[in-house]
């Protein structure tokens, strides 16, 4: 919506005088503002460039906001009640003081008056309780760029701080988490808690979320105001991931239900009757089949890899990060691997796993997993005594197209996050839409998903959030795994030992060393269990008819996911805004 552009093409003098770099300088820098956005996720770094083009974005969108209103108003009595500015994360959370400033400082209103205003217009959703991703800034650079802002702050802070002692209490390790500004000599802004000073509303993006950021992340905030956090569950456009991705199986939705589904997604369990109905149930499998023949030519152009069809297609495509534990995919790929090996003639269910995603530029941990995966998978797709029992892909440049062709094609959808740490999860949505089953943990939407589908139409295995926090609070100690439990300690020997990487002695000696010392993300506590789940899903895939069931009574009750539901439910419960019909010629 809005780019930085100089008003001033060069220095003329500049040139003249023979200084040709300097010249368009000044122009270089000032459209650098809006020229890249930072790659990273679940990650912040407090680099100047980055609190610029916040400030220049909520700047350019709170001038035109106000620009707007002042066409039908001549005063700020009405503007809480016509504006709604909903702070989608941290990221344009300093629209808070800006709004302040632009009332007190250009519009001559009162502080009181001013902070009645903007504390009726913003709403906050948070969308991560990863630690490193809450953003927080350095007093230092905040005053270099905003000094105004700060000094807003720092009233605001004063305020809330003040009221805080006088209702609710005097302890100071309490008034210390819910100040704005950290204590300590290296001060530092913490954008959530400004947020929720700041707002009407705060919510967290799935049921699960929700309750931790009431009870973990915020719990003195909540109990202040007690009615400001409130869920609104994610959701998905089945236009986009259902319609566009896959024509194949909406085409049967329509045969047999219509097309209301389309704009009312609650529609789409008409299909629940068909479960029984063997015509429909091998249509159904037909076009499955047919995504993944699609999805194997596709692979098959950039991989010499020859993928089995009739494999199971175990997908786990998003963002690499440690909490999302890719590398418990890969522990479950090395024991099939290590079966094989151990016994070449074993029958099993033969399965293909697909990876794609990316990791943030730095982030060295999460690319040495990218690395592995692709070790294991040059070892593994070329072991003859392995054949089409198993392949392991993994597909560069994950976006959103090369999503809605893996999804379609996929029977599998891999959710294993170390629970409490997935926010929500959208891509969990988007494969049971087109069929998939979720192995998944107790985490973010999968729990709801759960809900919808019923128990017996999901793998649910390891740990729960709370017995996550109980086990690290005990001491966890990732050795005591390792050695009782033979197949996970062969597992971590073979990467220690270079097994997969034997022209690439060592690369993997950090990664083992974090996973026996810490193994923060908990891969050896949930191991077992991941594995015991894994072989229930290759037993009833062996079942097609029951398989197939499961996958139509997943998509049959998907309609709480569509983002139709989580709109309208923005509208009513913080908006406060009614559908308007709209006339189109
Ligand atoms: C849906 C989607 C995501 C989010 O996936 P999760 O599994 O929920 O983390 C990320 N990237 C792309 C390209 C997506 O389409």
């Amino acid at each position: 919506m809005w780019r930085a552009k100089a008003t001033i093409d060069f220095e003329f003098a500049d040139f003249n005088k023979g200084n040709y770099i300097e010249s368009v300088a000044k122009k270089d820098d000032s459209e650098t503002i809006s020229k890249v956005l930072y790659p990273n996720d679940t990650y912040v770094e407090g680099k100047f460039l980055r609190l610029k083009q916040q400030y220049f974005f909520v700047s350019a969108t709170l001038q035109d906001i106000i620009r707007k209103y002042k066409i039908k108003h001549s005063s700020f009595e009405q503007f809480a009640d016509k504006t709604c500015i909903q702070l989608n994360d941290t990221h344009p959370v300093v629209a808070i003081p800006e709004l302040m400033r632009i009332l007190i400082d250009d519009e001559n209103l009162s502080w009181d008056k001013a902070w009645d205003i903007t504390s009726k217009t913003f709403a906050y959703t948070n969308h991560t309780v990863v630690p490193e991703a809450l953003e927080e800034w350095s007093e230092q650079i905040f005053s270099n760029l905003l000094p105004r802002h700060l000094q807003i702050i720092y009233e605001i802070n004063r305020r809330f701080v003040e009221k805080v002692r006088q209702e609710y209490t005097k302890d100071e390790a309490v008034i210390e988490k819910l100040s704005i500004i950290s204590g300590g000599k290296d001060k530092r802004v913490r954008m959530a808690n400004l947020a929720i000073v700041g707002s009407f509303a705060v919510n967290g993006v799935a049921a699960l979320h929700t309750n931790i950021l009431k009870k973990r992340i915020f719990p003195d905030f909540n109990k202040i105001y007690p009615k400001k956090f409130i869920n609104v569950t994610n959701g998905i456009t089945p236009r986009r991931w259902l319609i566009t991705a896959n024509p194949l199986l909406s085409q049967l939705l329509i045969e047999r239900i219509g097309f209301d589904w389309a704009k009312d997604l609650t529609q789409i369990k008409k299909i629940e009757k068909f479960v029984e109905d063997k015509e429909f149930t091998e249509q159904w499998q037909k076009i499955k089949f047919n995504n993944k023949l699609a999805l194997i030519e596709l692979i098959e152009k950039e991989h010499d890899i020859k993928i089995n069809p009739e494999s199971i297609f175990d997908v786990q495509i998003k963002r690499f990060h440690e909490y999302k534990r890719q590398l418990l995919n890969v522990f479950h790929i090395i024991t099939l691997y290590n079966r094989i090996k151990h016994n070449p003639k074993i029958k099993m269910v033969p399965r293909t796993i697909i990876f794609s995603g990316k990791a943030a530029p730095a982030y060295y941990a999460a690319k040495m997993v990218i690395k592995l995966i692709n070790s294991v998978a040059d070892v593994v797709n070329n072991d003859p005594d392995v054949g089409d029992k198993l392949k392991v892909v993994f597909l560069k440049n994950y976006s959103v197209s090369l999503a809605e062709k893996i999804i379609p094609a996929s029977d599998l959808s891999e959710q294993i996050s170390m629970a409490g740490l997935e926010a929500s999860g959208t891509g969990n949505m988007k494969f049971a839409l087109n069929g998939a089953l979720t192995i998944g943990t107790m985490d973010g939407a999968n729990v709801e998903i759960r809900e919808e589908v019923g128990d017996e139409n999901i793998f649910i295995f390891g740990l729960l959030a709370d017995e996550v926090v109980k086990l690290k609070s005990n001491g966890y100690n990732p050795r005591e795994y390792y050695e009782k439990n033979s197949n996970l300690k062969h597992i971590v020997d073979m990467i220690a030992t270079n097994f997969f990487n034997p022209k690439e002695f060592g690369i993997f000696d950090d990664m083992i060393r974090g996973l026996m010392n810490v193994d923060y993300y908990l891969l050896f506590a949930d191991y077992q269990s991941y594995i015991d789940t894994q072989d229930k899903v290759a037993k009833f895939y062996t079942d097609k008819y029951e398989w197939t069931k499961k996958s139509i009574l997943n998509v049959a009750r998907m309609a709480k996911f569509s983002s139709d539901r989580s709109v309208k439910e923005y509208a009513e419960k913080i908006w406060k805004v009614k559908p308007v019909k709209i006339n189109r010629q």
